[in-house]
């Protein structure tokens, strides 16, 4: 409808008031459950899908309290100095329990909030994990049409929603606490395998510590990593012979570092220490990001990168759907019940219920 129409030119093109108003719109749009809503919010989006894809998506994770805020506010303020347009979005597993976000919340970026060059939306509060991180990553792409050309995707400590929310970045940041390094049992494997940098915080309070857990953290990291390895994105299919959907990236491939003998030097994970409160090592962050994104883009590992994310996207909108679809349909909705006690009672076997359940998809 021409009303979309303005819609889409009003983000991509608006002057500053008029492109806040049209991408909340935007995202409440894509954000509605209602059938007509989600057509009208498809066609939005693949329209304003040339558009995208210029910024630089970084992921933050950290458990409450380790200071995400204060240090996005104070990430957010410096990159605007520089000239950035900056967009902060969550990915908040506990809203999708409790309708409750506690990020995101405008509240508790003061300064960043009501920058004009910066744009804050909370975690979108309904629905599971999937469906929240589906949200996040479209919200991302109407900012990237906007011109924010970078998006801070913010999460809190928990497996899944750090999978999702590395799943849909450039580069993931985990945020410790200078004791991180006195239980690195604490520290999840899995989340040490996907984080592309380690921020010590609160630097400030303790540096000694904050000194001994940077040293702890990078010899695990070392172990975890092995040397000179690539870094795949996490729960990404088997690389794909990839269709060239996004443009070159702005930033090109200058600044591929050689190494003496040809071969391009790659990224290691590294871990910094910081003051998030006292903004001090905001700039040695950035350095570090820029540093990141300069080795991988040179390598083509940007790009490819995203075309797998939008792969395992797509599966995993897939399995939801299916899913959703499977138990919506009529004979399932009559046989799961009975199926499942029977499952339950060791009358069926488990895999021979699933076969009935499935075939019954072919009945209408
Ligand atoms: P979040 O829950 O991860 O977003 O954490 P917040 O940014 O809300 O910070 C939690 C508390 O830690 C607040 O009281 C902050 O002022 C404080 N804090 C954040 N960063 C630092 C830091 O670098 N040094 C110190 N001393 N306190 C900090």
């Amino acid at each position: 409808p021409a009303a979309d129409a303005l819609l889409l030119a009003q983000v991509t093109t608006g002057d500053a008031a008029q492109q806040r108003r049209a991408i909340a719109k935007t995202i409440t749009l894509l954000e509605s459950t209602r059938a007509d809503h989600r057509l009208r919010a498809d066609a939005l989006l693949n329209a304003l899908l040339p558009h995208t894809g210029r910024s630089f998506r970084l992921g933050i994770s950290g458990v409450p309290g380790v200071g995400k805020s204060t240090f996005i506010e104070a990430l957010g303020l410096h990159l605007i100095a520089l000239g950035h347009r900056v967009a902060v979005l969550a990915v908040d597993p506990s809203s999708s329990v409790s309708g409750g976000s506690i990020l995101g919340d405008k509240t508790r970026m003061e300064q960043l909030s009501v920058n004009e060059s910066a744009y804050i939306r909370p975690s979108p509060s309904s629905g599971t994990l999937g469906g929240v991180a589906e949200r996040t990553r479209e919200a991302m792409l109407v900012c990237e049409a906007a011109g924010y050309d970078m998006v801070i995707v913010e999460t809190v400590g928990v497996g899944q929603s750090e999978t999702a929310v590395a799943g849909m970045t450039d580069m993931f940041v985990l945020m410790q606490l200078p004791n991180a390094g006195d239980d690195l049992q604490a520290i999840k494997k899995g989340v040490m395998e996907i984080a592309d940098l380690v921020v010590i915080n609160k630097a400030d309070l303790d540096e000694a510590a904050a000194t001994r857990a940077r040293a702890q953290i990078s010899s695990a990291q070392r172990l975890f990593h092995g040397h000179g390895m690539a870094h795949p994105a996490p729960g990404a299919p088997e690389e794909t012979p990839g269709r060239p959907k996004f443009p070159p990236p702005p930033w090109g491939a200058a600044g591929a570092q050689s190494r003496p003998g040809g071969t391009i030097e790659q990224w290691q994970p590294t871990v910094i220490q910081l003051s998030a409160l006292k903004a001090q090592g905001v700039d040695t962050f950035w350095q570090t990001v820029q540093r990141f994104r300069t080795l991988r883009a040179a390598a083509g590992q940007i790009a490819a990168r995203r075309q797998r994310q939008d792969e395992s996207w797509m599966w995993e909108r897939l399995d939801a759907g299916l899913k959703a679809r499977f138990r919506a349909h009529p004979g399932v909705r009559e046989q799961l019940a009975p199926l499942t006690a029977a499952v339950r009672a060791g009358q069926v076997a488990a895999s021979v219920a699933a076969r009935r359940l499935l075939d019954l998809l072919d009945t209408r």
